[in-house]
């Protein structure tokens, strides 16, 4: 396959942070040809998304990750304008780190509390939302997302253009350029999770003979990631008051305090009707040992039909539970979570391990496929701050690679 110049289609699959920030910069770095957007959640956010309910309005949960961190000068060209446009804001909750059985330091950031730190406004789903918009002021044509669309498989078809396939053998678009902002059909999880028979992008591969592809899927592949079970809880009004009264909104875990209560954080967001969400992240230890647990409301078990198994997830939230009330028992009481609806949702691949794929191997012009993402090597790797940094890279990339930014 010969690199293509000038003129091009792009499509992005993950409508997380990386995602919807490299639609985002293409955009605003001139690009005005078609970006499709292919995302099999229900909306954009990806692991800094907020779950939300029809029948219950004033309900937002950041159940991913609940603020971002920008460590390194300069941030990320996107943030200012999402600042500017209302979508994030400086985060204004207080932070405490427990260390070992009961040591609590208010005030004492961990890693992912270091540097100028932002949330979502009216939740973290706010960030992509704002970065959507953003992607919308640019020119050309308007960005065509596609919410609950599982991207099966790819191939290149006779005419080089990517074509993008769904369950059932249908086609469900094509473009010039494919950006994959997450590493699911990279990776031999997906196999893992969905049964399917190979990883979709070796697939692809195998009939491209792109050695630096190749070189990209492998490291890929080898990526290892943390898990997260998360407990989340709604407590209601009348019970809320300790929630909302307590001296901190996040509280970490040093690795002694994770070993002792199977916790890495619990963060509490007050809602603005009075009650309080209440999400506690399991450690990755708790988490691996809890694996096959989905979450009965999670998107997997959605995808996967999976049948209810209220036992194991009971187990799972108990334990969770009671991690929460005894870790917090200067403050808390047992009566204030009676009422709490719990669920519980786990992140298979909540943060991918170092040193993740080099800079170097982000572009394969032969190809055609660009890799962004937290799982990109580089300051703000593993964090929102990453995918941001990794997206805008690529953009430009993209565009020096030869995508004419005058169409
Ligand atoms: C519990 C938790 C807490 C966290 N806390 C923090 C924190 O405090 N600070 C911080 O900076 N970061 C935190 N993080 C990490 C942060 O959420 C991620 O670094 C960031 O959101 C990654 O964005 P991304 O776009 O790279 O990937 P993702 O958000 O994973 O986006 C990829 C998207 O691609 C979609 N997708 C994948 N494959 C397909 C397919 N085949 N078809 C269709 N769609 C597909 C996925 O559904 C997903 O929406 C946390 C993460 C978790 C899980």
């Amino acid at each position: 396959m010969r690199p293509r110049s000038v003129q091009g289609s792009i499509a992005v699959i993950g409508a997380g942070v990386a995602g919807c920030a490299c639609a985002a910069q293409l955009r605003r770095q001139g690009f005005s040809g078609p970006i499709s957007l292919w995302e099999v959640g229900r909306g954009p956010g990806g692991r800094a998304s907020t779950r939300r309910s029809r029948a219950d309005e004033e309900l937002a949960i950041d159940h991913g990750a609940p603020l971002l961190n920008i460590t390194a000068d300069p941030a990320p060209a996107l943030l200012e304008p999402l600042l500017a446009g209302g979508w994030i804001a400086p985060w204004s909750g207080l932070m405490a780190l427990l260390e070992g059985e009961s040591k609590l330091h208010i005030g004492r950031p961990d890693m992912l509390g270091q540097g100028d730190l932002y949330v979502g406004v009216g939740g973290m789903d706010g960030l992509c939302r704002g970065l959507l918009d953003l992607a919308a002021q640019g020119e050309g044509s308007a960005i065509s997302p596609h919410y609950r669309t599982l991207i099966r498989s790819l191939d290149v078809s006779d005419t080089g253009t990517w074509r993008l396939w769904d369950g059932t053998g249908g086609l469900l678009g094509q473009a010039d350029w494919l950006v994959l902002s997450s590493t699911l059909l990279a990776h031999p999880r997906s196999c893992l999770l969905f049964d399917w028979p190979a990883v979709p992008m070796a697939e692809a591969a195998a009939k491209l003979a792109d050695l630096q592809l190749d070189h990209a899927l492998t490291t890929i592949a080898g990526i290892r990631a943390e898990a997260r079970s998360n407990l989340l809880l709604i407590v209601p009004e009348d019970d809320a008051l300790l929630w909302r009264a307590l001296p901190f909104t996040l509280v970490n875990f040093d690795a002694a305090a994770q070993q002792c209560w199977g916790l890495r954080r619990i963060s509490i967001q007050p809602l603005a009707d009075g009650r309080c969400a209440v999400v506690a992240h399991s450690s990755d230890a708790f988490a691996a040992d809890h694996l096959d647990v989905y979450g009965s409301r999670s998107a997997v078990a959605r995808l996967l039909a999976l049948p209810p198994d209220s036992g194991r997830e009971e187990e799972v939230i108990e334990a969770l539970s009671q991690a929460v009330l005894q870790c917090l028992a200067p403050w808390i009481d047992a009566a204030s979570l009676e009422r709490a609806s719990p669920q519980l949702m786990r992140w298979g691949a909540a943060f991918p391990v170092a040193p993740g794929l080099p800079q170097a191997l982000m572009l394969c012009p032969r190809s055609r496929v660009g890799f962004c993402g937290d799982y990109l090597a580089g300051q703000g790797f593993g964090r929102i701050e990453g995918a941001l940094r990794s997206a805008e890279h690529l953009a430009g990339a993209l565009l020096q690679a030869g995508l004419d930014s005058r169409t």
